[in-house]
């Protein structure tokens, strides 16, 4: 008689849970959920706050903040694109993981160790869709589909992806049809008896920064406001922020700003005209347009096609939590959203990256795990993108191989800060001149305090005290009061580049931004 309930529970509820593909929740190794972005700004993400927050807000990305713990102090080594790509997947420096820039540079080392292999090995399933560019095939994946187009920059409309080594052409957006491949892997291909460890990776919001046909007018005749920095004077910076070729006053193209093409241009002419701005020439949209009213049009033409891409980036990243919502996933799902770097997001007069200013340095980072964390945590313990593939791997059981050098920023995940943790981070950026004029630098970033050395064919220090100067506008390297603190920093930085095994000479240093170098 007691099987009747049971077969009457069977019968009703099973039958739906079929219908539905529910899986039961598994103790055991967590998912893993690896979401990143390319060049998001936390300014544009509307659960850090910020100017646009409002105006522009993103839900399914604050939700995960909701529900998860926002992280406020996270560092990326080196603000470009592939070489944050191959420190967060290696768990180590550029120096060591032999990535140093995007332009110029040799492919990833696809023999090395990273993350996702070690899952991989560890019984997972694992896969990356999107944007990968690193120039090698990836390894430690059972399935991967990535951008092809722009050398592997990827484009907005219609892309060309190469899946499991074969290329193959897409019709329409990027950002959706990402989604497309990452839902349709976790529905139809994966192995459901296993843990998986998904990298679901999005080109935008890099540029040309072109939004889905639904978005195109996203936010009509709205003025976005401006950063408190936008008409920066570079004043005692002159030969490091003042020398660069990314403002959005003389650096946006046509193409940037979608200004349409005088009618009939065709082929190489209509290419020319397409990257006409990039060195700085003169674009405009209207003969009438100039000066500080062009200046202004730029950012807001620049800013609203910026968070429209966002837009559907974050529409996918909710398709993708309510897949895990109607699958029973959500529990044992560790959900990581970053983007590779930070971003200006008109401050400092700029669009791009690269500087260890804090809008580059800074990424922002967000994880959800019912298991471990408590909804609604933030934190502002310092993280370095060294830390990512060490913190994945422990949460995952498995163990990190010695020669990482992050450290697992588990122990965060309270909200509170332990005692002894890190408090300084080491940073190096090597690509110049192309893109954008950014002298190679090294520093060092401590809860308050700044000291970069811009070495490439200038000698020229600097030193920013967060707390008096959070938006970095008056370089104190020669203010007297802080004669001692910098002298500190100098000790602090060496040991930094001893503790990270850069202990090359600047001659060394140059030697990796003139091979290969690619100029204007
Ligand atoms: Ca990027």
């Amino acid at each position: 008689m007691k099987l009747v309930p049971a077969i009457f529970v069977l019968l009703t509820f099973g039958i739906s849970t079929v219908t539905c593909n529910n899986e039961p929740e598994k103790d055991g190794q967590p998912n893993i959920l690896y979401i990143m972005a390319d060049d998001l700004a936390f300014q544009a993400i509307s659960a850090y706050g910020g100017r646009y927050k409002d105006i522009a807000p993103t839900p399914n990305i604050d939700r995960l903040a909701k529900e998860g713990i926002l992280f406020n102090n996270v560092f990326c080594t080196n603000s470009i694109c592939g070489p944050s790509r191959a420190v967060i997947l290696t768990g180590k420096y550029s120096h060591l993981n032999g990535f140093y820039k995007n332009e110029g540079g040799d492919p990833f080392d696809s023999t090395q160790v990273t993350f996702p292999k070690l899952l991989q090995q560890a019984g997972y399933q694992t896969a990356m869709i999107g944007k990968w560019h690193l120039w090698s095939q990836p390894t430690g994946f059972d399935y991967f589909k990535y951008h092809t187009d722009n050398g592997e920059q990827g484009i907005y409309w219609d892309p060309t992806f190469n899946e499991n080594g074969k290329p193959v052409a897409e019709k329409g957006y990027a950002t959706t049809l990402t989604g497309d491949f990452a839902l349709n892997w976790l529905e139809n291909v994966r192995d459901k008896d296993k843990p998986f460890c998904l990298l679901y990776q999005f080109k935008a919001p890099h540029r040309p920064w072109d939004p889905d046909s639904s978005n195109l007018d996203l936010f009509g005749d709205v003025e976005m406001p401006f950063p408190s920095t936008f008409d920066d004077d570079y004043a005692t910076r002159e030969l490091t922020a003042g020398k660069t070729m990314m403002t959005i006053e003389k650096y946006l193209s046509n193409r940037d700003l979608k200004i349409p093409p005088p009618e009939g241009l065709k082929g190489k002419e209509l290419a020319k005209w397409n990257v006409q701005g990039v060195r700085g020439e003169y674009v405009s949209p209207s003969d009438t347009l100039k000066g500080e009213a062009l200046k202004r049009w730029k950012y807001q033409k620049y800013i609203k096609d910026y968070l429209a891409t966002v837009r559907s980036l974050d529409d996918n990243v909710g398709r993708i939590l309510k897949y895990l919502d109607d699958n029973n996933l959500a529990k044992n799902t560790i959900v990581v959203f970053t983007s590779d770097q930070g971003f200006y997001l008109g401050e400092h007069g700029w669009y791009d990256k690269r500087f260890m200013y804090e809008e580059s340095l800074r990424m922002p980072l967000i994880i959800r795990y019912p298991r471990e964390i408590k909804a609604g945590t933030k934190s502002n313990g310092m993280i370095v993108n060294i830390d990512y593939a060490p913190t994945l791997l422990s949460l995952a059981g498995v163990k990190v191989p010695g020669e990482m050098q992050g450290q697992s920023f588990e122990p965060l995940f309270s909200g509170k800060i332990p005692a002894g943790w890190q408090n300084s981070m080491y940073y190096h950026y090597y690509e110049y001149p192309k893109w954008h004029n950014v002298q190679p630098h090294y520093g060092i970033r401590t809860d308050r305090y700044k000291l970069m050395h811009f070495y490439y064919d200038i000698d020229v220090w600097e030193f920013y005290d967060l707390e008096k100067d959070p938006h970095e506008l008056r370089n104190s390297y020669n203010n007297p009061e802080y004669k001692d603190i910098i002298s500190e920093l100098k000790t602090q930085l060496t040991d930094l580049q001893k503790k990270y095994k850069d202990t090359s000479t600047i001659e060394e240093m140059r030697e990796v931004t003139t091979k290969g170098m690619v100029t204007y």
